[in-house]
């Protein structure tokens, strides 16, 4: 099978820049993905096909070898570029940044002793939250799709669970070291692809990789007072590690949706509240919707400025692990009367209230320029 050129497969430049690179990846990756395109097997082909050319164009030493052997420089004989596969980590980088909740890895994957598989990736879910849920604490129902354990060879990646046999080639290292002129290269072992075991008999429902796709539900605790951005950590709810390697962490990492009363500050909480103007010219008392339900009356002083901030101890949101609260803040906004809604009384009122006014006024003047002209 003759391979594709990788720079015709992203539709890329040969100059083509990283970010270029990484761009049109983004987009086909989004396009043929397997998740995206289910039962398609063309769009698995390409995704494959496309993945490949990334993971090889991305990073810069393989991609010289690439522009100077062909594919022969990349993999099959010559020098092998793929050691290390130094690309993984942007590689699931991209996914976390498309996929959001429930896809890809945050950590690099680490292999383990050679009698044991790889550890699986970490795993990001965004879970966004109201207020209120944020207020109480909650248990959510979290559904995602990753690599989980195998059930038909338990994990060993082996029919009927027999133990896989030591590689001979590289005694298990899954690394060979191999003179080339003067140096001294290791490499990725070629008869066990770097796994450093070998089974005989792979397992017909997971190639042998002890692992398979699946959905995974489960609940998780959400302390009360959770932060935005807080990251819930799930030991063990991470990607399947490879042949009954160590499973890897799952983060869910919490947003709280905006509220439509309240602004939070860390534990304190903040809302407006419009009052009228013979309120806030005489004081009184108004009634108040805390983030608990509750309804809580807040005085207000007589000849109260629109703006001012009122203090309610303790009726702000708990502390994370704590049985304190901050405060609220309400913040009093004062309407002016609108002359259409008052009644021929109010209307007379406010304009002997008027009259009243400037000749205090008045007099007030005058007895500052008397004061000025005795100077
Ligand atoms: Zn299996
Ligand atoms: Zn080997």
């Amino acid at each position: 099978m003759s391979k594709k050129d990788y720079y015709d497969l992203l539709e890329v430049d040969r100059n083509a820049s990283v970010d270029e690179i990484k761009k049109a990846y983004k987009k086909l990756a989004l396009k043929y993905h397997p998740d995206r395109n289910p039962g398609n097997k063309e769009a698995e082909e390409k995704f494959k096909e496309v993945t490949a050319a990334y993971e090889v164009l991305s990073d810069s030493q393989k991609r010289a070898g690439y522009d100077r052997y062909g594919h022969d420089g990349t993999s099959n004989g010559g020098f092998d570029f793929s050691q290390g596969f130094s690309s993984a980590e942007d590689f699931s980088d991209i996914f976390n940044d498309f996929f959001g909740g429930g896809f890809g890895g945050g950590s690099r994957t680490k292999r383990g002793s050679a009698s044991q598989g790889a550890t699986g990736a970490d795993l990001r879910y965004d879970l966004e939250i109201s207020l209120e849920d944020a207020f109480q604490g909650i248990q959510a129902p979290i559904h995602y799709v990753t690599n989980v354990k195998c059930g038909t060879c338990s994990g060993t990646g082996s029919e009927g669970a027999v133990k896989p046999v030591q590689c001979h080639t590289c005694q298990g290292s899954g690394r060979i070291r191999a003179q080339q002129g003067f140096f001294t290269i290791e490499r990725t072992c070629t008869t066990c692809y770097g796994e450093g075991e070998i089974i005989k008999n792979k397992c017909n429902k997971c190639g042998g990789s002890g692992r398979k796709r699946d959905e995974v539900n489960i609940s998780v605790s959400i302390p009360k007072g959770v932060e935005e951005g807080t990251k819930v950590k799930v030991s063990g709810k991470g990607e399947a590690g490879t042949r009954n390697g160590k499973n890897g962490d799952l983060y869910v990492c919490v947003k709280i949706a905006p509220h439509k009363i309240f602004v939070r500050n860390k534990a304190d909480l903040h809302c407006k509240v419009p009052i009228r103007m013979t309120l806030a010219v005489l004081g009184g008392e108004i009634e108040v919707q805390s983030i608990d339900g509750a309804k809580i009356g807040v005085k207000v002083p007589e000849g109260v400025q629109t703006g001012t901030k009122l203090r309610c101890r303790d009726k702000g949101m708990p502390y994370m692990n704590s049985h304190a609260r901050g405060d609220l803040y309400v913040q009093v906004i004062v309407e002016t009367l609108n002359i259409k809604n008052l009644t021929k009384k109010q209307i007379e009122l406010i304009k002997a209230f008027e009259e009243e006014e400037s000749a205090n006024m008045k007099e007030q003047a005058e007895g500052f320029f008397g004061k000025v002209k005795k100077k």
